[in-house]
């Protein structure tokens, strides 16, 4: 193994795992959380006239001035935060690079980083990158949803990290955090002086009428909060890699230091027509939301027939299912034999931890499927 050892750990991922056995078996893949529809008609012509229009060449360091623009005037519109487009945004290759950005530049060596846990997969491996050390607070279970745990997080937040890095709505959980949760968070980064960088890509897939509260609206919290978020979530466009970081200008041009060496800049046609989608096509994503939470009803009471004891999802692509009903305690071993005895894949969520015991059972699975898709993902868990 020549791969340095701190990153040897993260050398192969679950979803290549899961979906190699998908295929193996023909099962329906809800492992990995892409959808298989479009996004906006009217994007997808924009960013084919801007390709015939000649714009792909590199875009400007920080981003096309339209995408900053549409990016401030959306939140503004949308949450009363006001980012100055030219120096407290910056356009970014998918939500990806934005978190990689935000923790190379503010995260020395040796410093902690805070997150939730369970935790999306690359939060892991871009502070082992940065040589950063994570702290992980777990959520726990609170009814059929997650809490996350208050005595983890003043522990995490007593030993004064660098970063705060919140995911809300939550993957793999499909968690909303729910406002005294955030709020917590907001007085403990306040109190120890800790930066937040939020991860707010599901902003827009929130169900049952719930609405996002972004962290950099709670008091204190706009100085000190690196927001992001992208278009692949929001519109359906997972290939494309357009994402956005904002907040106050010294940390937005810490995330654009670390920014400009890693891609420089990226997905330049993309970029015009994501502003254009931002500023046109709001009620696109609300039909969209409101389509996925129909597929989370559908695809959650499949599981519930199956015999599963299914966590409530709030938000996302995904809804976790608890199998030890069935008398399944080992959800990793449960996914590996998954496709090839139900035909359908899921990823197991103690992979998404550090410490797996409270985990090892739980299973998530995304909806984000075509309605006859998880119609037949619902008849093959039935069946099972
Ligand atoms: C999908 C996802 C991302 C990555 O977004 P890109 O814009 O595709 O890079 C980041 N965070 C979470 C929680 C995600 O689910």
């Amino acid at each position: 193994m020549r791969t340095v050892p701190r990153l040897q750990p993260f050398a192969t991922t679950i979803f290549a795992e899961m979906s190699a056995l998908a295929v193996e078996h023909d099962a329906i893949n809800l492992g990995q959380g892409f959808p298989d529809t479009d996004g906006p008609a009217s994007m997808l012509a924009a960013a084919q006239q801007a390709i015939a229009d000649g714009q792909n060449q590199y875009p400007p360091g920080i981003g096309v001035p339209a995408l900053r623009a549409a990016v401030a005037r959306h939140q503004h519109d949308l949450y009363d935060l006001a980012y100055d487009p030219d120096t407290e945004v910056l356009v970014t290759v998918g939500a990806t690079e934005a978190i990689a950005g935000a923790i190379v530049g503010l995260v020395d060596a040796g410093r902690e980083v805070v997150m939730i846990e369970p935790y999306y997969d690359a939060y892991a491996a871009t502070v082992a990158m940065a040589g950063g050390i994570r702290r992980t607070v777990p959520l726990v279970p609170d009814g059929d949803g997650f809490r996350v745990d208050r005595e983890r997080l003043a522990e995490a937040f007593a030993v004064k990290p660098a970063v705060a890095l919140v995911n809300s709505p939550h993957n793999p959980t499909g968690t909303v955090l729910a406002d005294d949760d955030l709020a917590e968070i907001a007085r403990l980064c306040v109190e120890h002086d800790v930066i937040a960088v939020t991860d707010e890509v599901y902003e827009h897939l929130l169900f049952d009428g719930r609405r996002h509260r972004p962290l950099a609206t709670f008091p204190g919290m706009r100085e000190r909060t690196l927001r992001i978020s992208s278009a692949a979530k929001t519109f359906n466009v997972t290939g494309w890699k357009v994402g956005w970081v904002s907040g106050p200008a010294d940390l937005v041009a810490a995330a654009r230091t670390a920014k400009q060496y890693m891609s420089y800049v990226g997905s330049g046609p993309f970029q015009p027509a994501v502003a254009r989608a931002l500023d046109t096509e709001l009620d696109w994503v609300s039909e969209s939301a409101k389509q996925l939470g129909a597929q989370r009803d559908l695809l959650s009471s499949a599981l519930a027939d199956a015999g599963f004891a299914v966590h409530r999802s709030e938000a996302t692509y995904f809804v976790c299912a608890d199998p030890r009903p069935l008398g399944i305690t080992d959800g990793i071993e449960f996914c590996r034999e998954l496709p090839a005895r139900v035909g359908v894949a899921g990823v197991p969520v103690a992979v998404f931890t550090d410490d797996r015991e409270p985990w090892q059972h739980l299973v998530r699975f995304s909806f984000a499927k075509r309605p006859e898709v998880i119609e037949q993902a619902a008849d093959r868990l039935r069946k099972a």
